[in-house]
């Protein structure tokens, strides 16, 4: 199969809808990375999904819809304080998993009585999602556990020959996944950490918890995804709190083509040392967009990513080092 990136315009929509409704999956920008669509509604299209990707068959997929869709026509309770997050922070980077059973395919959710709805704030998202107007399911648009895509290129990089197109909306400026927040409580928990803040989300409704599978006891993970090993460019990384243990580790290499990533304010350290840097940048915006975008450029220039961690570690950062300590992962969590 033919590979083509395509910008947005009215002759790619309506290729893209075509290709939707004849139960293709097409690639699509959003603000936080790119994504790979298909119709909630076709089981064929959602299973397909699954198998271009690799994805295991228990992570459930989030469906993106236009700003003016009718939620009601996919979820079946919507409770008050979900509309004052949506009123507060959407479109953008917030996924909110509301109670619902048989409204999608029933690959979607992989049999949890939930579904994940995002309205992203792309324009490019917003234009392709109203032009089909049907929910589009859309994981990352990366080959299960590599490094997720935030550009036209980075998807071409891992579906090239596999998908038939690719809508190129340019650089994604978030550069992280949304938060996923489970709004079928009494109170929103946050799943999965992003660029909307817990203490975002607790300022809007007045509380907000932060959901941490206990591994250890077996319960049954809420969020399947926090399980998976993720992220991961294809070389060996490495991850280490600080400067004295990143130079020790540089110096136990051996002969290996050696990056560093850590953020500016301890780059010029790492280059008078005479590594490559892979420089993260000074505000927590900045890594959060520039953190794949590196890791992919890492895969390509170096055998071993030495990784320092950045300093802050609230806010926006507890999203950016859930993704740093994911990627540094050398084992699959799961098993
Ligand atoms: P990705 O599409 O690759 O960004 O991953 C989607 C994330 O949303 C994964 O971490 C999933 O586990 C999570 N997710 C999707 N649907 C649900 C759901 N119904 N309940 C809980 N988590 C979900
Ligand atoms: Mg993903």
């Amino acid at each position: 199969m033919k590979t083509t990136i395509k910008t947005i315009t009215p002759e790619s929509l309506a290729e893209a809808k075509n290709l939707i409704f004849g139960g293709e999956v097409v690639a699509m920008p959003t603000e936080t990375v790119y994504g790979l669509g298909g119709n909630a509604f076709d089981d064929c299209a959602v299973q397909r999904i699954f198998a271009v990707k690799g994805r295991p068959a228990d992570n459930p997929l989030i469906a993106h819809v236009h700003t003016g869709y009718d939620l009601s026509k996919i979820i079946d309770y919507d409770p008050p304080y979900a509309k004052k997050l949506r009123e507060a922070f959407l479109p953008g980077p917030l996924t909110l998993v509301y109670p619902s059973t048989n409204k999608v395919s029933g690959y979607v959710s992989c049999g949890l009585d939930t579904l994940a709805v995002r309205v992203p704030s792309h324009t490019g998202a917003q234009a392709f999602l109203r032009a089909v107007d049907i929910p589009i399911v859309a994981p990352s648009a990366n080959l299960s556990k590599h490094v997720s895509p935030t550009s036209a290129e980075h998807v071409y990089e891992d579906f090239n020959g596999k998908i038939p197109l690719i809508l190129d909306g340019g650089v994604c400026e978030g550069g992280i996944e949304s938060t996923v927040c489970d709004v079928t409580g009494e109170i929103p928990v946050v799943l999965r950490p992003g660029l909307i803040t817990a203490e975002m989300i607790a300022a809007v409704v007045g509380d907000c918890g932060e959901y941490a599978p206990n591994l250890t006891v077996g319960e049954k993970v809420k969020s399947p995804g926090v399980l998976y090993k993720h992220y991961s460019p294809r070389c060996k990384t490495l991850l280490f709190e600080n400067v004295t243990d990143g130079l020790t580790a540089i110096r136990k290499t051996n002969g290996e083509r050696v990056a560093v990533l850590c953020e500016d304010e301890i780059a010029e350290v790492f280059a008078n040392a005479g590594v490559t840097v892979l420089n993260l940048g000074k505000t927590e915006r900045e890594m959060a967009a520039r953190l794949y975008e590196l890791l992919r450029e890492a895969e390509k220039l170096c055998d071993v990513l030495i990784t320092i961690e950045p300093k802050k570690k609230d806010g926006v950062m507890v999203g950016v080092l859930n993704r740093l300590r994911k990627a540094c992962t050398s084992v699959d969590i799961k098993h």
